[in-house]
């Protein structure tokens, strides 16, 4: 270890062991899981390698593959599940600084340190706009969302990461001796794609934009749940309305966690949240007023400051949650075509230790709904408890988000793409390792079919 860094040191790379930033690199938002805070607490690397360009990017993999030295890869270290934590210690490697962005008529090339703010705004300038980005878009890199994330805004039009139709081309750097380019396209994408960096460093990514949509914010109080499906289901479905985003909270939710908006909403009533395109308003307008709707709340029209819509919806719906009650975290499911039943069996079952918060998205053209529900933490084995019953009882997918590994967590069963990968791009297992089970445990038999978090293969869009 301490060979490794010396070399690089010598070699004219920023590298940095001081324990304080090290420790502090070490970790992502593993917290948000009670489960993982407990495990993960002392995980920490060893030192920080932070490349500018590809070669050193290079260099660092060589001498790490030369020494034995595990490599993690870290964007901005918002992973909700401990992805971007050094399980083996080794080099944390940062790529705050591979960060370049360059705006085409129809895609983007960047580096995987890009912020997602900050291609939106030049995407922007040049009247295009990202496709698909996490609520965490603030702060979050795209080799981050690509490698940890799952879907976001945009979704309910484009569908979410699993839809090869959203990332065109991933240029990523094997583990070896000489670390080898390799660039994946259509399909391909997906050996690489949220695979927690275990197969590849990402070094460069092609990602579609569109012709920007002017969006206006726009908050919908609904009498109770079920009108509040309606509401949702009737936005994704209706041609005449161009949505990038619809969430749905069940009552108390505003009430409790929503501390901006909840003024303007009241008491009892549930919540649609849209991104609507300002051409289609009058249409939304007309619909809503059809389904017994109200609109509460909507961009520029309100005294103070509002956070942007998108930041009470996807994850930040939990992180408001637990600013308000410590004691809140969360699970992600699939919903069956009959959501109501599976809304109204939830309440049925677990009353308030679940509340509903719902996002909607587009697979193979279906608008689907998927569900992150707010869960009122007691124990761990009350939370485990919590998922036998919605798998076992009442037959819901759970993607369960107190899980470290690929397997446990989004995927539900190795994907055998990416082992395979694996075996080519990280012959000694040094990329993130301990994240993907079937490396370290041949043993562990898949199950049939496969599940992709929020998504299927070949997930449509419109
Ligand atoms: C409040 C909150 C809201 C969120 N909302 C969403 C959401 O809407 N949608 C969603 O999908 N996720 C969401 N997330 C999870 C996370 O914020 C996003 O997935 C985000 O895009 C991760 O980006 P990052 O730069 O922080 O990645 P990191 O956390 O730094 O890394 C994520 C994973 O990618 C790997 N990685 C990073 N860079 C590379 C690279 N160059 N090559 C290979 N592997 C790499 C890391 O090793 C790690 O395994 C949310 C999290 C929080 C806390």
């Amino acid at each position: 270890m301490t060979e490794c860094f010396g070399i690089l040191q010598t070699s004219g790379i920023t590298v940095d062991d001081a324990p304080g930033p090290v420790e502090r690199k070490s970790r992502d938002f593993f917290w948000y899981s009670p489960i993982l805070k407990r495990q993960l607490a002392d995980i920490r690397g060893d030192f920080l390698a932070i490349p500018e360009t590809e070669d050193e990017v290079r260099k660092i993999l060589a001498t790490c593959f030369e020494h034995d030295v595990p490599v993690t890869v870290r964007g901005a270290g918002t992973g909700n599940y401990g992805q971007a934590m050094p399980l083996r210690g080794g080099c944390v490697l940062l790529t705050e600084r591979l960060d370049q962005i360059g705006i085409h008529t129809g895609h983007v090339v960047a580096g995987p340190g890009a912020i997602m703010r900050r291609i939106e705004d030049r995407a922007r300038e040049t009247d295009q706009e990202i496709r698909l980005f996490p609520s965490t878009m603030a702060t979050a890199t795209i080799g981050g969302f690509i490698a940890g994330g799952s879907s976001g805004v945009g979704a309910i039009r484009w569908g979410g990461l699993r839809n090869p139709a959203n990332i065109r081309r991933i240029r990523l750097l094997t583990m070896e001796a000489e670390p080898q380019v390799i660039e994946l396209t259509g399909h391909d994408v997906h050996k690489a794609a949220h695979a927690y960096g275990v197969n590849g460093i990402i070094t460069e990514l092609e990602l579609p934009i569109d012709p920007a949509t002017d969006w206006r914010e726009v908050l919908i109080g609904l009498p109770d749940m079920a009108a509040a499906i309606a509401c949702a289901f009737a936005i994704g479905r209706d041609d005449a309305i161009l949505s990038r985003m619809i969430s749905l909270f069940e009552p108390g939710i505003a009430d409790r966690y929503f501390l901006r908006h909840r003024k303007l909403v009241p008491e009892g009533e549930a919540l649609v949240a849209v991104y609507v395109a300002s051409g289609d308003l009058a249409a939304l307008e007309a619909l809503i007023a059809r389904l017994g709707g109200q609109i509460r709340f909507r961009d520029g029209e309100h005294e103070g400051r509002f956070p942007d819509l998108y930041e009470l919806g996807w994850n930040h719906t939990t992180l408001r949650a637990i600013k308000v009650d410590p004691a809140m975290t969360y699970l992600q499911m699939m919903f069956s075509d009959d959501v109501h039943s599976d809304a109204a069996a939830i309440k049925a079952r677990f009353g308030d230790e679940l509340q509903i918060h719902m996002e909607f998205t587009r697979i193979q053209g279906e608008v689907r709904a998927v569900a992150m529900p707010l869960v009122r933490f007691t124990d761990e084995a009350r939370l485990e408890e919590v998922v036998t019953i919605l798998e076992g009882e009442l037959g819901l997918t759970v993607f369960n988000p107190h899980r470290v590994t690929l397997e446990e967590g989004g995927m539900k069963a190795p994907d055998l793409d990416q082992l395979e990968f694996k075996r080519r791009a990280d012959p000694k297992g040094l990329l993130n390792p301990g994240k993907m089970i079937a490396w370290e445990d041949p043993d562990w038999v898949p199950q049939d079919g496969r599940s992709y978090l929020f998504g299927t293969v070949g997930g449509g869009r419109t």
